[in-house]
């Protein structure tokens, strides 16, 4: 199989995290027999110091023509960057969030994994984790009350603000199917997420996530309240597999739930469009404090194109032989520095992207 995979390296240690992210894909499609087209492109500070802002059409044209995109990550240093000298629209974040609207992108995915190995750095109790869990958060990016109307107004001499939290079926409906598809390529378990004993919104959510269930008998449903699943993600998130929920619910669940794995190093992402296409990128940000000194973990972004494979491509088989592969590094006592422990083997960026691509022979 062919695939064009438009690269953005980005900021910061997202040109390293993105090198050892080629080097398993490419470790990969020589297994496979695939041949991989990457095209580079430019986006953030990067693309500010070629052309004087943060997103281009051609970047936009490049990402559009490719079947995916895989992304390291934008952005400097707030106190230091010139970029930050600039005016919001032109500083590197804003191309972060011209390309997710032009891209369409509407489903966001957040895996939260416990590995066995990384167990020290979970913050639970070790009888809470000892089945481990392995969550994928499903959040609406586009919709609902960041997307709203919103007014700040003063009446007889008191402020008031109003944000407007508004649904149609068929926002609900696309991110549903997304997340039932999904679910098929794993526990078969959809949790709906919601606050349908307060919020109309939610009750149209709920009813059309059950409509969107009964195409897929296979895939058990249930519905949760946002402050039980709160709860829920710290008491027992063995019970978990996919979590489908609006913008702000997501925002706040996919936080905690990947901060109870432990490591921001190992959190991949993806945000998806009503195609198979999707742009991957690890959940952490570009990281300058270590930019340039070889010490970044990659794996989130390796996990990152691991999910390309899987949800763009569907090369399952594939995307298990990298998981596997980070796995099998794991084990074998392989640490970058931000997971390391004693007793364990240090490597840097560059090596651990070998020691990665190695287990793919
Ligand atoms: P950050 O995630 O870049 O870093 C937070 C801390 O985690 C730092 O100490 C960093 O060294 C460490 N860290 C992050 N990724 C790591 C990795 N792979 N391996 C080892 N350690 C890692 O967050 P920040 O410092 O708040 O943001 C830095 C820049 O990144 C900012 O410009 C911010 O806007 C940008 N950012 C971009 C994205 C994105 O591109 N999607 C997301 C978040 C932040």
């Amino acid at each position: 199989m062919e695939l064009n995979i438009a690269c953005i390296p980005g900021d910061g240690i997202g040109p390293e995290i993105i090198n050892e992210a080629k080097k398993v894909l490419d470790a990969v499609s020589i297994k496979y027999g695939h041949k991989i087209n990457y095209d580079t492109i430019l986006l953030g500070g990067a693309s500010i110091d070629a052309y004087g802002i943060p997103l281009t059409d051609e970047t936009i044209m490049k990402a559009k023509a490719a079947g995916a995109v895989l992304m390291g990550s934008i952005g400097g240093d707030a106190n230091t960057s010139p970029w930050y000298q600039l005016p919001p629209a032109k500083r590197p974040e804003a191309g972060l969030l011209g390309i997710r609207k032009a891209l369409n992108l509407f489903a966001n995915l957040r895996p939260a994994v416990l590995y066995q190995e990384l167990e020290d750095a979970c913050p639970l109790k070790k009888e809470i984790i000892e089945n481990g869990f392995d969550i994928m958060i499903m959040r609406e990016l586009t919709g609902g009350l960041y997307f709203g109307e919103r007014s700040t107004t003063t009446e007889n001499g008191i402020r008031k603000a109003v944000d407007t939290l508004t649904y149609d079926e068929n926002e609900i409906k696309r991110i549903a199917v997304k997340a039932f598809d999904i679910a098929l390529k794993r526990n078969k378990k959809v949790t709906s997420v919601d606050k349908a004993n307060v919020l109309d919104s939610s009750r149209l959510w709920r009813s059309v996530v059950d409509e969107v269930a009964a195409d897929y008998p296979e895939v058990r449903c249930e519905h949760m309240l946002v402050d039980n699943c709160a709860m829920q993600l710290v008491r027992n998130p063995g019970q978990f597999d996919v979590v489908l929920t609006e913008n702000m619910f997501g925002d706040i669940l996919s936080d905690e739930a990947s901060m109870v794995t432990g490591s921001i190093g190992m959190l991949a992402s993806a945000s998806l469009n009503e195609s198979k296409f999707g742009l991957y990128e690890p959940s952490h940000g570009s990281a300058p404090d270590i930019a340039g000194m070889d010490i970044a973990n990659p794996i989130a972004t390796v996990l990152s194109a691991s999910m390309m494979l899987r949800f763009t491509f569907d090369l399952d088989q594939e995307a298990d032989e990298i998981e596997n592969a980070v796995r099998s590094a794991l084990q074998d006592g392989y640490r970058t520095k931000d997971i390391m422990s004693e007793g364990n083997q240090l490597v840097g960026c560059s090596g651990m992207g070998d020691i990665l691509a190695g287990y793919i022979k």
